[in-house]
């Protein structure tokens, strides 16, 4: 029987392929009974579309595989709390549990800014577990942005150099 933090790193392992195509790196999957039935990651860049976060792309992917828009009995792992369109989505394709890694204090619509997945409000709730592998999840994305400031501080100093 595998873990939260064993499909949690197959989330993982979808956001690093983000990362190698220098996509901001955010992965997910989606389980039904114990097996991976998708698995997607950020392509926002690659694809030059708003909407290709890696749950959306995941839930799209399940839905295809099914061939149902109901999610009912699936899990989804993702390395970084949802925000509010996957949300939305997520509430659409009436997904059982959410389990995700680090918080987004910018966009975060699962317990940080707001909750919409357990929001009684609506038709459909969403378990939610948050910081499962929280900080492999966090480095991950600190890492990838610390090394754009980085690049962008040395083009500068070239700059300066050759100014
Ligand atoms: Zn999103």
């Amino acid at each position: 029987m595998r873990t939260e933090e064993d499909f949690m790193r197959l989330a993982l392992v979808e956001a690093e392929k983000a990362r190698d195509i220098n996509e901001v790196p955010i992965g997910a999957v989606i389980v039904l009974d114990g097996e991976v039935i998708a698995s997607a990651h950020n392509l926002r860049e690659t694809e030059q579309s708003a909407v290709a976060h890696a749950e959306v792309l995941a839930i799209e992917q399940a839905c295809k595989k099914l061939g149902t828009w109901r999610l009912e009995n699936a899990e989804l792992y993702v390395t970084l709390e949802p925000c509010p369109m996957c949300s939305g989505a997520i509430i659409l394709s009436r997904i059982k549990k959410v389990i995700y890694g680090a918080t987004d204090p910018k966009a975060g619509c699962a317990g940080t800014l707001m909750n919409l997945l357990e929001d009684e409000r609506f038709n459909h709730q969403c378990e939610v577990v948050q910081g499962v592998l929280q900080d492999e999840c966090g480095n991950l994305l600190s890492n990838f942005f610390r090394a754009i400031r980085e690049k962008k501080k040395a083009s500068k100093q070239i700059e300066k150099l050759n100014g």
